[in-house]
């Protein structure tokens, strides 16, 4: 049996030159090694070797085995490197060559700028709270000091649903929600999304963004000076340093007194253009003193509470602010247009 393993071993290695094909590897391995193989056999036949020689037979069944084994690994993997060498030759792959740009996603111009303008109210001690779109009349309308044939209801054209709901047309709606379901001090912006029913053109869209703020504290703790010192603080994170502000008298049905305010033209700062109508001025939200009867719909007496409120438009400040001419382009979904603003809001313009 020692004199036919030689011979095995003897034929597998003379067959496995260096120059063996992949076929002819496999059929060695195949012939000696498979089930049925040379090799197998002849250990299948160890119990006709005499017992004393067992362990020297079983011992070069062994090596044998390695040998050939080895050998057949050895070939394999010479192939393979031959394999990739010859692939890597045709290929010839230029890793100096630019890679494919991956477009980056950004987010819409409108986000950066509610996100730069919530971050500069909680910077001054706000929280933001978000309300709901689909309101009822009480919540939009009468708890905010609008009587049923108040003329902002016709004014503000509003979208009904069915059920008596409607689709807020403020977002002041999120000051009644909050002041109902708390009490004072309260220091809270809602921003989200009103609906109007205006058609889509340079200035207006049927849906916008607003940011509604207020605060609210015991009487005498909050009064028309600190509304000023928020918006005045507001407009210059906002819009820059030098930017200049001033309060003008109006009318809310939910402020009393009630003002707007306007800013310094971004674009004359100042001295008069086509834009601002010479004024100078530039008006970016309307504020007030929260009106009694706001106060007394959610449940506070206004002898003892007192506070301010103010809304203003995104898009509004948006377009100041880019220097955007027309709110379509905010809605197109033009990815030439939206790519044009990356992150320049957090923080970049205080
Ligand atoms: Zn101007």
């Amino acid at each position: 049996m020692r004199e036919q393993l030689e011979a095995l071993r003897a034929a597998a290695l003379a067959e496995l030159g260096d120059r063996a094909s992949a076929e002819q590897i496999e059929a060695v391995r195949v012939r000696v090694l498979g089930r049925g193989g040379e090799l197998t056999e002849v250990m299948r036949r160890m119990r006709e070797v005499p017992a004393a020689e067992r362990p020297a037979i079983g011992q070069l069944v062994n090596q044998v085995k390695r040998e050939i084994e080895s050998r057949l690994e050895a070939l394999q993997e010479r192939q393979r490197a031959a394999a990739l060498a010859r692939s890597l030759g045709e290929a010839r792959l230029d890793v100096t060559l630019p890679g494919a740009r991956i477009p980056r996603g950004r987010l819409h111009p409108l986000t950066l700028v509610m996100e730069q303008m919530l971050d500069i109210f909680a910077s001054m001690g706000f929280e933001v709270a978000a309300t709901q779109d689909v309101e009822d009349d009480f919540h939009n309308f009468e708890a905010l000091n609008f009587p049923p044939d108040h003329p902002a209801r016709e004014m503000q054209d509003t979208f009904f649903l069915p059920g008596g709901m409607l689709l807020r047309t403020h977002t002041s709606n999120g000051q009644i929600r909050v002041m109902q379901h708390r009490k004072p001090p309260l220091a809270v912006v809602c921003p989200g999304n009103c609906y109007r029913r205006d058609e889509l053109s340079v200035r207006a869209s049927p849906m916008f963004g607003q940011i509604e703020g207020f605060m609210v504290d015991r009487a005498g703790r909050v009064t028309m000076a600190h509304l000023k010192g928020v918006l005045s603080e507001f407009a210059r994170a906002f819009y820059g340093p030098q930017t200049a502000v001033r309060f003008r008298a109006s009318f809310f049905p939910f402020t009393e007194p009630s003002a707007e305010l306007d800013i310094s033209c971004l674009l004359c700062a100042g001295a008069g253009c086509r834009v601002c109508k010479q004024s100078g001025w530039t008006e970016i939200l309307g504020s007030g003193m929260i009106h009694p009867n706001v106060l007394r719909k959610v449940g506070y007496d206004p002898a003892e509470y007192q506070g301010f409120a103010f809304g203003m438009g995104v898009e509004r400040q948006a377009l100041l602010k880019l220097g955007v001419d027309d709110m379509r382009l905010f809605f197109e979904n033009d990815l030439r247009f939206l790519g044009q603003f990356p992150s320049f809001a957090a923080r970049s313009a205080s």
